[in-house]
């Protein structure tokens, strides 16, 4: 094998750092992937019944508010204009989400005014008035009251996770917004959009440079192939992208994640439900969400006879199911620090992305923990022959 780098995994993270190694210090990159297609979990392609892009890994939307990130990933693909906007369904009435004032007053058949507003949410969160919640029961009644966490949160995450809200992390729901205006955009980032010819489009222009070969459907473990873990680990720098338990055979234990089922159905009519992305709060609902892609991209001329949907089934994933949520238990935190310590003395190879430091990733934090990894380790390594070995920075 003729490379001077070999990337485990083809996603944000791992063709990020391809494609910083092979442009500025013309190194030859080998990336391989055990899936049939580049592009990780952010991979889509087009229905072949309507013409839809479908995201393959469940909706994925892009939002930044890094300039680093910005301007490196418009070197790839422009960005629609598409602002995220959620809603959800709670006893057969749609509500906006995440929570703003049009939620708060449509629930309480009210109109108060923010400061109103403020004050009645205080109220029905005194239970928990200066406390400092560290689960997420706790931190949902704080941020909206007993009323609105029941309706909206407390069903939804129960499905989504299976896990008493009491045992999760604060964190988990600290990411979703509360406004007491009628602000209803998803997300707060400065830089938001959808890559206007889609995301394989985005990934390929990334791969693209005479330095980067991609090996498709190999998988880093398969030893009867050349470019493995016993092949290459030790001969050639090495970016795992791959899970981190399975590196190290499982030997600290697994690590727990949620998968997602997806529920695909092309239906003969034009517009199922007006809006990408519905939630369905309500505990006797068994999906969490239904996605309708078409909605993604309103700029396209799609046909208007037909549409995708997709619910969302969550569940535990299993061995042999897609890893996509870390669950992040006491238990899975440490033997996480067990797995880090593993890391560290593995000379030569280092661990990035989601499943590599088993950490929930936007796009955008991959791609800007993949710069950050060029920049610390990957280029004083090739150009001043610092050792490369993984902590710091990137966990
Ligand atoms: P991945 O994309 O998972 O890529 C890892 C790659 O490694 C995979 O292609 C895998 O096949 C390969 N691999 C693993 N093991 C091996 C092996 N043994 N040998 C060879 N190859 C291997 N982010 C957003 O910014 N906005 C969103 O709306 C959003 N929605 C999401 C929805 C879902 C359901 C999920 C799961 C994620 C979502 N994300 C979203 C996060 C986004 O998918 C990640 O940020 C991104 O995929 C991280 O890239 P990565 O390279 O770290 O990992
Ligand atoms: N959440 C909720 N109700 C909602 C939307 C989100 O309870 O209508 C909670 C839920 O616990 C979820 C978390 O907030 O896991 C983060 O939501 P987000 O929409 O960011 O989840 P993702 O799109 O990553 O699945």
């Amino acid at each position: 094998m003729d490379a001077d780098l070999v990337v485990v995994g083809s996603g944000f993270f791992g063709l990020t750092v391809a494609e910083r190694a092979a442009k500025e210090l013309g190194l030859k990159v080998t990336v391989i992937d055990r899936r049939h297609h580049i592009g990780g979990n952010a991979y889509s392609e087009d229905d072949a019944q309507t013409g839809i892009e479908v995201h393959r890994y469940g909706a994925h939307l892009f939002h930044t508010s890094n300039k680093r990130v910005w301007d490196y990933v418009n070197q790839f693909t422009t960005f629609t204009n598409y602002v995220h906007r959620v809603y959800g369904v709670h006893k057969g009435e749609v509500f906006p989400l995440p929570i703003n004032l049009g939620t708060i007053n449509q629930f309480f058949r009210a109109n108060y005014s923010p400061s109103e507003a403020r004050t009645l949410i205080e109220e029905q969160a005194g239970e928990l008035a200066g406390t400092d919640p560290q689960n997420l029961n706790d931190k949902g009644i704080q941020l909206i009251g007993r009323p609105l966490y029941e309706a909206f949160i407390k069903h939804y995450t129960g499905k989504q996770w299976q896990t008493d809200p009491k045992d999760l992390p604060a964190g988990i729901i600290s990411r979703l917004p509360v406004r007491y205006t009628y602000d209803n955009r998803y997300f707060n980032d400065t830089y938001e959009g959808l890559p206007t010819n889609g995301y394989t489009a985005w990934i390929e222009r990334m791969a693209d440079h005479p330095n980067i070969s991609v090996q498709l459907n190999t998988d880093f473990f398969d030893e009867s192939q050349p470019v493995s873990k016993g092949n290459v680990v030790g001969n050639v720098p090495v970016v795992y992208t791959g899970p981190v338990d399975r590196y190290f055979e499982y030997k600290e234990g697994d690590l727990s994640w949620r998968t997602i089922d997806f529920e695909e159905e092309v239906l003969e009519v034009g517009d199922f439900q007006g809006t990408s992305v519905v939630n369905y709060n309500d505990a006797d609902v068994p999906f969490t969400r239904i996605i309708e892609p078409r909605h993604f991209h309103p700029e396209r001329n799609y046909q208007t006879e037909k549409t995708v949907i997709m619910r969302e089934f969550s569940r535990f994933a299993e061995k042999g199911d897609e890893p996509y949520y870390p669950i992040n238990t006491e238990a899975d935190r440490a033997k996480l620090l067990a797995y880090r310590d593993l890391a560290k003395s593995e000379n030569s190879v280092l661990f990035g992305g989601r499943l590599g430091t088993y950490k929930y990733l936007d796009m955008h934090m991959a791609i800007g923990s993949a710069l950050s990894m060029f920049d610390n380790k990957i280029k004083p390594h090739f150009e001043g022959g610092e050792a490369l070995v993984s902590g710091g920075v990137d966990e």
